[in-house]
Parts: C-alpha cells; structure tokens; sequence
C-alpha cells in the first residue's frame, strides 16, 4: 500500500485488463498482502468476506447503493454496513451427502476452470465433489451447494416509495468495490489532467500533492 494512502490508480490499472476473478485475487493480494495463490484457495464466501474488509478500509465501513424497483423502476437509497455482512455466519466449508461422500465450497480456481469448460455447471459441480463420490450426487450437491448459507444468502430487501413494491435485492461485493475504486481513479486522473495541462507538471509531481492542495489549485485554474 501507498503510504499517503490507497494507491487507487494502481488498483485500478491492474485491475482493469481482467476478468472480474483475477481482479478480486489482485485486490486482496494488493490490500490485505496475501499472495495471489493464497487468495485463489480461498472457499468464495472467504474471499467476499476479504473484499469487504477491502471495501471498509479504502472506503469506510457504510455501503450505500441505490436499488431499482422491479414494477416501476423506482429508486431507493439503501445502506447496510460490511460489519453486518461479516457478521453473516460463515458456512460449511464441506457439506456431507447421503453416500458418505461430501463435496466442498467452490473457490476461484474452480470457478475459472469450470468458465472455460463447455458446460461450466457440470464442470464447477465435478470439481467440488469428492472423487469417492458417485457422479449421480451431482444434483444432491448443487442442491447442498445453493443452500449452504454465508453470505451468498445476503440480499437486501427494500420498499419502493413510489408504487409500495417490496422486493430484495442481491448485491455483489466485488462490482461494489471495483465500481469505487474506479471512480476515485477517474477523478485522480481528471485532477492530473486539469493541473498537468495549465502547470506543465508531471503527474508524478500532481500525485504528489495533498488532496487539499490538488482542490486549490483545481479550483484556481477552473477560476
Ligand atoms: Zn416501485
């Protein structure tokens, strides 16, 4: 980590060029310090709960989002906290099935191989199960597998002012935290480009300053 704080332009310039998996693996590498590896082993529900340790540090433990009602598309403010997502209780990280067989929470790796595969369901299901298992457990352990809890049960409900429509809404962690990340690196690029284009300065040299001295001088040349 940058020592003025989060380096958002280099989170967000790694992370740019990849698919959303390798950029959770590189956020938690780059924040929490765990090698890329490490983080890839880490059942999904772990690796939420690492970004939403992520998403508190660089930005405050509050998440806002704004829902959009399914009958009128309306739009709601909600807010929760990443202290309530991780006190959703973790889940079995090995689930038993009926055969004395088991099969266990998919990690990143799994998920990646599985996307590549031509039936990726089927492939994801083949790699958690067990190698003992009978492959007819497969529909045993999908079912095992949606209702393990964690905080894949979080969703979050709310009520449209508007029409009175309750509805709940699942929220993605990983999108959340990209979506912050590159706004705070757009607006990081916008002040170079304003300060770099009337000064002459590097960026290195805009970086360099104080976010409130980068506002005053912002607000000097916008005049
Ligand atoms: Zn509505």
């Amino acid at each position: 980590m940058h020592e003025g704080g989060p380096d958002f332009l280099a989170l967000w310039e790694e992370g740019a060029g990849e698919h959303p998996l390798d950029r959770a693996l590189g956020l938690i590498s780059a924040v929490e310090g765990m090698p890329r590896g490490e983080a890839a082993a880490l059942p999904l529900d772990r690796r939420d709960r690492a970004l939403y340790r992520i998403a508190a540090r660089l930005f405050g433990n509050r998440i806002s989002l704004i829902a959009t009602c399914p009958d009128c598309a309306g739009e709601t403010e909600l807010s929760f906290s990443a202290t309530d997502a991780l006190a959703v209780p973790l889940p079995a990280e090995r689930i038993a099935l009926a055969d004395g067989s088991a099969c266990r929470l998919p990690d990143s790796r799994d998920l990646a191989a599985a996307l590549r595969a031509p039936d990726p369901e089927a492939a994801l299901l083949a790699a958690v199960l067990d190698t003992t298992a009978d492959p007819v457990r497969a529909a045993e352990a999908e079912a095992a597998l949606a209702s393990a809890g964690g905080l894949a049960d979080l969703t979050l409900a709310h009520h449209c002012d508007t029409c009175g429509t309750d509805s709940e809404t699942a929220f993605d962690i990983l999108d959340y935290l990209w979506r912050r990340i590159s706004a705070e690196a757009q607006r990081l690029l916008r002040d170079i480009h304003v300060i770099a284009r009337a000064y002459g300065w590097s960026s290195e040299a805009v970086l360099a300053l104080s976010p409130s001295r980068r506002a005053a001088h912002i607000a000097l040349i916008e005049g």
